[in-house]
């Protein structure tokens, strides 16, 4: 086995060689935002970034985690897991919820019983907090090592909802299902065109490399405080909009419906959905013009979703709107913040040999602004979730 920092730490840790070492990424979203929640459409894909595990069985059926974030063991009886999650999940130190709600909700999923102890030791380089899912990443390499080492046979779908189960009651996070089918699924070169109702998901070639454009990551390093707040007040305006309009959820509304609805709902709902609405046929036009033209053509399609973030769903800020506009001054086919909003990054395409030219823009617009100075990098789109060695 090649030597990685999380075989490192395993044997630094546990004293111990590893039995094998898996690794899934973080993602970025190409479009659709806000969507996943409304049954919507999403078109993430997976990012070189990765974090890997070193996994080994013990045969006492405690599970033990480490992670180079926090270099003190955490550990606890498999049979113990069901007493701490969900309820008691604050006893548990908040890195540690991630790995271990994942074997919790294996677990209760398959019902297994007489599986092994283990030993896991996490590194990753995956930016934390960033709006590229070190979460799901996490998520999805302990996901794949334990499904593996216990013989479970689950299919990686059913691992991204494992992940999303952990994500959401282990940990606390309502979050959708995008990141950790992303981090499963992701293939080189390639997005998922993932419908959030059924879970069909479609490897779409991107074809970034051939078109001579670069994925440009523009981190604003802010988060602001009500970030939290103001997506559980979006994803009520969504759900409101939906009852007022008779449809289980927001998927079910279309352009055509959206004159009826401006007369139905009151000025700021109309607008939520809109969002939601224009977002989702985005979507769908961004995988069609990826077919039929390539990805050249897809700029104004992201530039725009961007508008209707800013616009009619409210959830950008002056740092996200700074760096749209910037990098597409300098030269970028099309940006747009990404994530849940209210900081973090925004995305742009950028045609190669502009990417210093938007980097210089971004860095001086910001400083100009009196901004925090942001984290600007490429990212590449690639393989999801293995075995490693
Ligand atoms: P992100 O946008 O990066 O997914 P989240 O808040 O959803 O941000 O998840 C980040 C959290 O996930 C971290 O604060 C930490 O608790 C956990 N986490 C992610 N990667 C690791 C890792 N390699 N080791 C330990 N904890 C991790
Ligand atoms: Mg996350």
């Amino acid at each position: 086995m090649v030597p990685t920092s999380a075989t490192r730490l395993f044997s630094g840790a546990f004293g111990t060689q590893p039995s094998g070492t898996w690794s899934a990424p973080g993602r970025a979203n190409l479009i659709g935002e806000h969507t996943d929640y409304n049954d919507g459409f999403v078109l993430p894909f997976a990012i070189e970034h990765r974090t890997r595990v070193a996994l080994g069985s013990r045969d006492d059926g405690v599970v033990r985690v480490i992670s180079t974030f926090d270099e003190n063991p955490v550990e606890l009886p498999l049979a113990q897991l069901d007493e701490v999650f969900p309820d008691r999940r604050d006893e548990i130190v908040e890195w540690a919820r991630y790995p271990l709600g994942v074997a919790w909700a294996l677990l209760r999923r398959t019902g297994a019983t007489g599986v092994s102890g283990v030993d896991l030791a996490f590194a990753s380089d995956v930016p934390v907090g960033a709006g590229l899912s070190s979460s799901a990443a996490i998520e999805g390499a302990t996901a794949s090592a334990l499904n593996d080492t216990w013989g479970l046979g689950l299919d990686p779908v059913t691992l991204a909802q494992v992940g999303r189960t952990a994500e959401n009651e282990a940990v606390g996070a309502p979050t959708g299902i995008m990141d950790q089918m992303a981090s499963m699924l992701g293939r080189t070169d390639s997005a998922i065109f993932l419908d959030c109702r059924s879970l069909d998901a479609r490897v779409i070639d991107l074809g970034f490399a051939d078109a001579g454009l670069d994925l440009v990551v523009i981190d604003t390093n802010v988060t602001h405080a009500h970030a939290t707040g103001g997506y559980r007040e979006r994803r009520a305006s969504c759900e409101h909009g939906a009852s007022v309009l008779g449809v289980s959820a927001l998927r079910d509304v279309g352009i055509d419906d959206l004159p009826r609805a401006q007369d139905l709902l009151d000025d700021v709902t109309f607008r939520r959905v809109r969002h939601i609405v224009t977002e989702n046929q985005r979507v769908l036009d961004t995988v069609r013009t990826l077919t039929e033209e390539g990805a050249a053509s897809i700029g104004d399609l992201l530039t725009a979703s961007h508008a209707s973030m800013r616009d009619d769903f409210e959830i950008s800020t002056l740092e996200l709107d700074a760096a749209v506009e910037s990098a597409l001054g300098a030269g970028a086919i099309g940006a747009r913040m990404t994530g849940g909003g209210f900081g973090g990054a925004a995305i742009a395409l950028v045609p190669h040999d502009r990417v210093d030219e938007v980097r210089a823009a971004v860095a001086s617009v910001f400083a100009a602004s009196g901004f925090r100075a942001p984290t600007v990098f490429t990212v590449t789109p690639s393989q999801g979730a293995h075995r490693d060695g």
